[in-house]
């Protein structure tokens, strides 16, 4: 689904992404994951647009999409949620889904399609709600919801646990591997190792803008170099 050969981008004499070569398959649940610094939001920056890298190339089912605009990429099925909430506080939850709904979903259909999501999120209690009184975990549920509601192909999350509870992060573990069922793949930056465990089909290992290791949850485990990296241990 994505290829991206290549890809660099330099911030000063720091080479943030260093010529990273790097594949995610239609289906997957992919986690990527690395030390503070390794690069990994901006490699998420590289493939939604917002940064542009001084060399490579980023192909989305088929279509090179390098060059195109972040709206544009959105249009080519690519969806985000960022690690600050956009929520809308003042609005209820079910008018926030609806602003992410309304531009793909007949006008007699959206009620329905409303409460199909506040039901799969989790949120059907909380439907008048504003959004702006939900818990922290309940917030970025929301998001995820409202990130799902484009119907993307390709779904990017940074760090959607973080500051959630342990239940609160494996709540969002089922709900991003019940998304994941219905067909979206899914590339989540994270650093919650028992999320990672939970969902994670292929985990990719960033380290110094460079892609360190690769493959299943137990490979890149049992692997002392990645210990190692997160140990301060090793500038490989
Ligand atoms: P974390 O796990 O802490 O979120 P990260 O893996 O997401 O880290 P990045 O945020 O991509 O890492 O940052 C990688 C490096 O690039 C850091 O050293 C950071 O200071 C630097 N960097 C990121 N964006 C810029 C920028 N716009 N200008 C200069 N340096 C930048
Ligand atoms: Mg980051």
């Amino acid at each position: 689904l994505l290829e991206i050969q290549g890809l660099s981008k330099h911030f000063g004499g720091l080479h943030v992404t260093a010529d990273v070569d790097f594949t995610l398959d239609a289906g997957e649940l992919h986690c990527l994951i690395g030390p503070n610094g390794a690069g990994k939001s901006t490699f998420f920056r590289l493939i939604l647009g917002v940064v542009s890298p001084d060399r490579g190339k980023i192909v989305l089912a088929g279509k090179d999409i390098t060059r195109l605009k972040p709206f544009q990429r959105v249009h080519e099925g690519m969806s985000v949620k960022f690690q600050v909430p956009g929520i809308f506080k003042t609005l209820s939850v079910s008018q926030n889904l609806q602003t992410a709904l309304q531009h793909n979903c007949d006008a007699d259909a959206l009620a329905g399609k409303i409460a199909e999501m506040l039901d799969f999120l989790g949120l059907a209690a909380e439907a008048r709600s504003p959004a702006g009184n939900l818990s922290h975990g309940q917030k970025q549920w929301l998001e995820i919801g409202m990130a799902v509601c484009l119907k993307p192909r390709l779904l990017l999350l940074d760090e959607p646990t973080a500051g959630m509870s342990p239940k609160e992060t494996e709540a969002t573990g089922e709900l991003v591997k019940s998304l994941n069922a219905q067909g979206v793949t899914v590339l989540v930056v994270e650093h919650d190792m028992a999320f990672v465990r939970q969902v994670a089909q292929r985990v990719t290992v960033m380290h110094l803008g460079r892609i360190f290791a690769q493959g299943t949850v137990e490979e890149v485990m049992a692997d002392s170099r990645v210990e190692a990296i997160y140990l301060g241990r090793s500038h490989a």
